[in-house]
């Protein structure tokens, strides 16, 4: 009897086996999806992954449909992730999960259904999931882009996922269709409104959102002839498919399909400006390097032109018409460098990370399984059907954003991408002004190779870096408010006045960080979490930054009833408002999770920077990263001992890398740029280190002491977090834990304590680090034991769902 071996996307430590009927037999194949009936009632789609022969001892079912012409993963991708499941210790369905767009594991054209017979609480539903069981019950059946539609965005994967998992809706019998995305939707003008702006214009006169739409459309329309989606559009205007509609429904555009793009071969329009001496000699380096190792560390000052080389790469790889993989680590500050490539490669880009639709990932995904050559994407696109990748680029390869770490798989980007490019034999370039740690140590084991580049592109010096020591300064009481001394205040008018732009760095958002009773000192805390609340002047209330509560703000305190509360500390938000009173004649802007949160606001505020119609950009570590802009001559850092205030042993790490990238925003383009710095601490190693432009020392001791104490690199890490709301049930638990492995473990085995946040959403936390041996088998059987004891208390009663979280390679 043939049977299939079907891996569902589900967090489940196995596959199952289901019957292949006669008829589907010979399109029975690895790779392709399937559609089983899994549990109860409920159909998932599912993985074929083995066939074989064989005669099961029980009774198996069906095999409903086979969903795919063609595999949709090829076996080098599934090693891939059979590795980052075994590495990462989690499940395959996991991986699955995460590499899958969601209409490949539930089809986009999936219709869904109230189911019936379920009875449930609508109190129960949070806002959404309430929208839309209501207008199921009205509508009776319902498809992905209505749903889309109804809640007005274009990412619902979560809400048909959950409803689905609830059993509040049933995926239609039959509804899970084949595949057919050969062609995608196109917006066009109609024949009657093509040479016609204005009648059209006047047709939508009375609608905002139509206008705005249409206007969105136009302007796309003048700039590509390439397809043009809803997304974009929709995107562009801030509107919803209603409004895209209600164009269509008057006639004033057309949707057709269109065969897909993207497939074209990547052509160059050839406007790179040539490279320079020491460029040139970088490229050279590389290529001779490339002969024997296949990882290439390019450590490069900020401004030294890494993207210019990455451009150049990207530029040779495509001659060999192989795939190429550009990852950067976070996508809200990635448009500069989107718009350059898009601007210089004819055909599409491929953009990929987590906050498009599904939609365009399951484009994407379906691109570069036929071959598709360019994609500029965040650490999920290493999951992409890569067929023949021939290049990984890595940016900022130090960045902790590449650490993935909710759900599982937790993987890192940048050292999966290393694996990946082990099994597809393909090069990778890993760029960075201020390299890991873990990548310096590759390179001095001789694994990686190395180039360096520590000139300016255009002979400039790196920033002047000054540090100013707080402990000798004298503050009028309003200058010790904000504690900016007065030299740091004059040489910020000074820069101004000589007409160049001024960005400031503070790590953290929000008004103030606490509000505190001037009495008896009580300080308002989150209810649900144990961290103190922030207070967010634009809203007028306080937040918490881990479970987004917020709270009015109190008028007495709510402890002694004293009414003098007071606000404590500061964060972006009030140093933008201290620095328009001290400059009540410059325009300043503010670049942190608040003001950007969508992309046409995080674009307006960087380009209203660009263009100097603000001169002051107040922000958080989203301003260090990767930013070019011209006319800034002052960096300013006024509260760095901030950087150190966290209980990690990367902490000096990070602080370095961030000061560094921060000061490298000052003076990239014609004259050197200043950076000042104020400190409680000015003999921190990280500052002598950051000013004498010698780091070795720095890291010589950093590792001294990394080996020392059995720290990355030389260990590997890996982080268990018990998670529960029952106190005394965790701390059971994580002491179990901690007694079965401590006879193997010894002294690298910690004993369960709090993290700093221990208690989140009403979940108390217990942490446990163990440091594994690196190269040794001690991977395999902390995975095996794990596993039995994971088992082991799943199985007691009251336990069924209790927590571990195993986080390899914590960041
Ligand atoms: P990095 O990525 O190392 O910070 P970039 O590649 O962004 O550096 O280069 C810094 C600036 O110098 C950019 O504005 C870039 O356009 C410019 N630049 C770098 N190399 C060249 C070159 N060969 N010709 C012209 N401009 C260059
Ligand atoms: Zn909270």
């Amino acid at each position: 009897m043939m049977i299939a071996k079907i891996l569902l996307p589900l967090p489940v430590p196995m596959t199952y086996s289901y019957r292949v009927p006669k008829d589907m037999q010979p399109a029975a194949a690895f790779g392709k999806r399937v559609e089983v009936q899994f549990g109860r009632k409920k159909l998932y789609t599912g993985l074929i992954i083995e066939i074989t022969e064989e005669e099961p001892f029980k009774k198996l079912k069906s095999i409903r449909d086979i969903l795919d012409e063609y595999p949709i993963i090829t076996s080098d991708h599934f090693r891939f992730w059979q590795w980052m499941a075994e590495y990462y210790n989690c499940f395959l369905g996991e991986v699955m999960n995460a590499a899958l767009p969601a209409p490949l594991k539930i089809d986009s054209e999936t219709v869904l259904t109230l189911n019936k017979g379920f009875e449930y609480d609508e109190m129960e539903l949070d806002d959404e999931a309430f929208l839309i069981s209501e207008a199921l019950s009205l509508q009776s059946e319902l498809t992905w882009g209505d749903i889309e539609s109804i809640l007005q965005k274009s990412n619902v994967k979560k809400n048909v996922n959950e409803l689905i998992e609830a059993g509040i809706v049933d995926v239609k019998e039959k509804a899970v269709r084949k595949n057919t995305h050969e062609t995608i939707k196109t917006l066009m003008w109609s024949d009657e409104y093509r040479s016609n702006m204005s009648e059209a214009m006047e047709m939508v006169r009375r609608s905002e959102k139509q206008t705005r739409a249409l206007l969105a459309f136009s302007s796309i329309r003048s700039q590509k002839n390439l397809p043009i989606s809803r997304y974009e559009v929709m995107t562009k205007s801030d509107t919803d498919h209603a409004t895209i509609r209600a164009l269509l429904k008057k006639g004033v555009l057309i949707e057709t399909k269109i065969k897909k793009k993207f497939l074209g071969e990547l052509k160059f329009r050839g406007k790179l400006p040539p490279l320079i001496g020491f460029q040139e000699r970088a490229m050279s380096e590389m290529r001779e390097i490339f002969e024997e190792k296949s990882v290439i560390l390019l450590e490069g000052v900020t401004g030294s032109g890494k993207t210019r080389i990455y451009l150049e790469w990207i530029r040779e790889m495509k001659k060999t018409g192989k795939q190429i993989l550009l990852m950067i680590p976070e996508i809200a500050l990635t448009t500069q460098i989107i718009q350059r490539l898009e601007s210089l490669f004819e055909s599409d880009v491929i953009v990929y990370h987590s906050r498009i639709s599904e939609k365009s990932r399951m484009e994407a995904y379906h691109s570069i399984r036929s071959g598709a050559t360019l994609v500029i994407g965040t650490r999920s696109s290493l999951l992409l059907p890569f067929q023949n990748l021939g290049l990984i680029i890595v940016d900022e390869e130090h960045d902790k954003s590449y650490k993935q770490h909710q759900p599982a798989p937790r993987y890192h980007g940048r050292d999966s991408a290393v694996y990946l490019a082990h099994l597809m034999n393909c090069r990778v370039i890993l760029g960075s002004a201020t390299p890991s740690m873990e990548s310096q140590l590759n390179v001095k084991e001789n694994k990686y190779g190395y180039v360096r580049m520590d000139k300016r592109f255009g002979h400039l010096e790196l920033p002047e870096i000054e540090l100013i020591d707080m402990r000798q300064v004298t503050m009028t009481p309003e200058e010790s408010e904000i504690k900016f001394s007065p030299y740091l205040l004059q040489s910020m008018h000074q820069t101004l006045d000589a007409g160049r732009q001024i960005m400031v760095f503070q790590n953290r958002r929000g008004f103030a960080p606490v509000f505190l009773c001037n009495h008896c000192g009580h300080i308002v805390q989150c209810e649900s979490c144990d961290v103190s609340m922030t207070y967010h002047k634009y809203s007028h209330k306080l937040q918490c930054h881990y479970c987004r509560r917020e709270k009015s703000v109190p008028k007495e305190c709510p402890s002694c009833h004293f009414w003098e509360m007071e606000m404590y500390g500061y964060g972006t938000e009030k140093l933008e408002e201290i620095l328009n009173q001290f400059f009540p004649d410059i325009n300043i802007d503010r670049l942190d999770y608040d003001t950007a949160s969508g992309r046409k606001r995080l674009e307006r505020i960087l380009t209203r920077f660009a263009n100097n119609d603000t001169q002051i950009l107040v922000g958080t570590q989203m301003i260090s990263k990767g930013l070019d802009f011209e006319n800034v001559g002052l960096v300013v850092i006024p509260h760095a001992d901030q950087l150190f205030a966290f209980p990690d042993f990367r902490s000096s790490e990070y602080a370095l890398q961030m000061l560094k990238q921060v000061s490298g925003r000052a003076g990239r383009k014609k004259e050197r740029g200043w950076v000042l710095i104020q400190t409680y601490n000015p003999d921190h190693p990280v500052f002598g280190a950051l000013l004498s432009g010698k780091d070795e020392l720095f890291y010589e001791e950093e590792i001294r002491e990394r080996n020392a104490f059995l720290y990355p690199p030389f260990y590997r890490l890996v982080k268990i977090t018990f998670r529960n709301k029952n106190r005394t049930r965790n701390n059971q638990v994580a002491q179990e834990f901690y007694n079965y492995f401590v006879r193997h473990f010894k002294d690298r085995i910690s004993v369960p304590v709090p993290p700093v946040i221990s208690y989140i959403n009403h979940f108390h936390l217990l942490d446990v680090f163990i440091k594994l041996e690196k190269n040794s088998r001690e991977g395999a059987f902390f995975r095996k034991h794990m596993n039995r004891f994971m088992e082991e208390v799943r199985n007691r009663p009251g336990h069924s769902n209790f927590r571990i979280i195993v986080d390899v390679d914590p960041a």
